[in-house]
């Protein structure tokens, strides 16, 4: 059983906008339509069962949408596990999580800089205890974005203050634990008790380097995530199954570690 951690995917009808906006705003191309459908073809492709969604709500408003979104595509798709997302200036932030939890959701995602948040402000922090509360991992993006100036906001020093604040929060920090901020990544994060998603990154450092901090992090707490469809899924996959890790460290991080943390 393979699972991606970490892609995105629109609604139809949003699809043929949001990917040559988020194109040109990244500077990136896509590798699916952007679509559900896009992201199910990919997957046969690479041979992935599972993909955990992730979508990102740029304003408060767009929690409604996107549940709406994820329970049609859930019903339809067993193959995609939808994600919800939770704007922090959201007045039913709290209700939000409330709800996420008592529709079977299992998680949400988080985008310090779509969301315009500093991921270890106490604003914060209501939420981050109702999620660990009702049991909801959060996915994070972490480590700098390239659509965005290089401000530190979601940076290994401050998400380690939040892991340490919020022992009970199932907290997934993508892109191995900062992206582009490795150095640190390696010196706050890796062997902390956090789940640790490797997008986006294997292909920007050496396979020593990516294989070494990969291996010093917990067994049951490494997730292969693609970032989907900002990065190809196949190729991606080529790329840890080239890292000649241990057979059993290997089927944990490509999947087992997921599907308990989905349950
Ligand atoms: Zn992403």
């Amino acid at each position: 059983m393979i699972i991606d951690f970490h892609t995105h995917a629109f609604e139809d009808s949003l699809a043929a906008k949001a990917i040559p906006f988020l194109e040109n705003e990244g500077n990136i191309k896509a590798f699916t339509d952007g679509r559900a459908a896009g992201l199910l073809a990919s997957m046969d492709r690479a041979g992935i069962d599972r993909s955990v969604v992730c979508p990102i709500a740029t304003k408060p408003s767009h929690f409604d949408g996107i549940r709406r979104w994820a329970r049609e595509v859930r019903a339809t798709q067993p193959r995609l596990e939808m994600l919800l997302s939770i704007h922090p200036d959201d007045p039913d932030a709290l209700a939000h999580a409330d709800e996420t939890a008592n529709e079977g959701f299992k998680g949400v995602k988080l985008h310090p800089y779509y969301q315009r948040f500093t991921i270890d402000d106490e604003r914060m922090f209501p939420l981050y205890e109702r999620l660990a509360a009702r049991g909801l991992f959060a996915v994070f993006h972490t480590g700098f974005d390239m659509a965005y100036p290089f401000d530190r906001v979601a940076d290994p020093v401050r998400v380690r203050r939040v892991i340490d604040t919020f022992p009970a929060l199932k907290f997934v920090a993508t892109h191995l634990g900062g992206w582009r901020d490795w150095e640190e990544s390696r010196k706050y994060l890796i062997g902390q008790p956090l789940y640790v998603e490797t997008s986006f990154c294997l292909h920007e450092m050496p396979a020593a380097e990516a294989r070494a901090m990969i291996l010093a992090h917990p067994a049951d707490r490494i997730l292969f995530g693609t970032d989907s469809p900002w990065s190809d899924q196949a190729a991606e996959l080529a790329r840890w199954r080239a890292l000649g890790l241990p057979e059993d460290f290997l089927a944990a991080a490509l999947g087992g570690n997921a599907a308990r943390l989905l349950g």
